[in-house]
């Protein structure tokens, strides 16, 4: 398949030939493979078949991020504190970077149950408040979150309207079959100076952002500016360390006033990205090896990486280990959850988490934990036969 921006050929980046998971943790039969367009600095999704009905039920079944077990995601600064919830963060990030008047309009984009939305007129009560999404679902618990005066919008059958000074796009592209269409209608929706808020993962910071199921393109940096630019809008401002593993943009229309975002590069990215493959297919390698040797072990991290690793070494996985206390003493695929100080002596822990992460955490746990804590690619003993493979981040 070829890159849906620009119709060029892609690279393939990683191929998954059993179970992917969806974004709410739980594990489901995936065959497909994601490719990189060097030329977009984007990522895009094929299915071996197409199946529009699965993700629809994954959507129709989905609980706000279900690894943070409070109904919200919370900002992990410090994976041992419980953070911030994420709209206050996010509505942060917004009150900085741009200039939000005393009045205005807003359209939340992917609203979910509203919970940005409801942070956002709470700190901003003056505003009028729209809140879009696909699930006619969400329309009580928007309604039970929000002042009567916000409006639910079910998409495509009802019209969100337009001339909005602020449209906010959380954790929403990715999950569009057509993104730059979204884009440009977005675009067409913002009043005169109106400002897009757009969160996204951030494919740089988590080489294994592909195993989600129903996303069907990823961003880094560069790419998302020049989706943003092929859609008529230009950055205002861009980060990458506002929300850990997130990608913050605020844009506008009409083309750029200059260039607020240098270091951008699409040959660099492309190298990163490169890297990042590589050390994919040698976890892969890996927990293909170890499956193979019958090793008992453990996985340090119930979330999104921690359940497809699982799904790779069935029946060898003994327990979950999370520093998450709403998740501690529950079970998560049927394995028991236990805190980092009561795991099994002498398991070995593999960390669901990217290389440079894990290696934070075995210097901080490394004492307190009494399993043997791996970092990434998993070639280290006590499980046996390194690969000779050298990761660097
Ligand atoms: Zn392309």
């Amino acid at each position: 398949m070829n890159c849906p921006f620009c119709a060029g050929q892609g690279t393939v980046y990683a191929s998954e030939d059993r179970f992917a998971v969806t974004s709410d943790s739980k594990l489901i039969a995936d065959e497909s493979t994601v490719s990189y367009c060097p030329r977009c600095g984007c990522f895009y999704r094929e299915r071996r078949a197409a199946q529009p009905e699965r993700i629809e039920k994954v959507y129709s079944e989905y609980d706000l991020y279900a690894p943070s077990g409070r109904g919200e995601a919370r900002v992990a600064f410090d994976v041992s504190a419980d953070g911030i919830p994420k709209s206050v963060r996010e509505l942060d990030f917004l009150s900085r970077f741009a200039d939000v008047p005393q009045k205005g309009r807003i359209l939340d984009y992917g609203c979910n149950h509203g919970l940005f939305l409801r942070a956002f007129l709470e700190r901003y009560p003056e505003w009028e408040g729209t809140g879009a999404d696909i699930e006619e679902r969400y329309r009580q618990s928007f309604a039970g979150h929000l002042p009567a005066s916000a409006r639910y919008c079910c998409l495509p059958h009802e019209e969100p309207g337009s001339g909005f000074d602020i449209i906010c796009c959380s954790h929403v592209l990715e999950h569009l079959p057509e993104p730059a269409a979204a884009l440009r209608d977005m675009a067409s929706r913002l009043a005169p100076g109106g400002i897009l808020f757009i969160q996204a993962v951030n494919p740089l910071l988590n080489p294994f952002f592909h195993v989600i199921f129903e996303q069907h393109h990823h961003f880094t940096p560069a790419g998302l500016r020049h989706v943003l630019e092929l859609c008529g809008l230009h950055l205002r401002c861009i980060n990458t360390d506002w929300i850990g593993k997130e990608i913050a943009v605020i844009a506008a229309r009409g083309p750029a006033a200059g260039d607020v975002c240098s270091g951008l590069d699409m040959e660099a990215t492309a190298l990163q990205v490169g890297r990042h493959a590589e050390s994919v297919r040698a976890v892969m390698a890996a927990l293909a090896r170890i499956a193979g040797s019958g090793t008992p072990v453990g996985i340090f991290g119930a979330s999104i990486m921690g359940t497809w690793m699982a799904s790779r070494l069935e029946g060898l996985v003994q327990c979950f280990v999370d520093e998450n206390t709403a998740l501690q003493g529950g079970r998560h695929l049927g394995l028991p959850v236990v805190p980092p100080d009561k795991a099994p002596a002498g398991l070995p822990l593999l960390c669901a988490m990217p290389e440079h992460m894990a290696r934070k955490l075995l210097r901080r746990l490394g004492e307190v934990c009494p399993g043997v804590l791996i970092a990434p690619p998993f070639s280290s003993t006590p499980l046996g036969g390194s690969e000779g493979t050298s990761h660097e981040d």
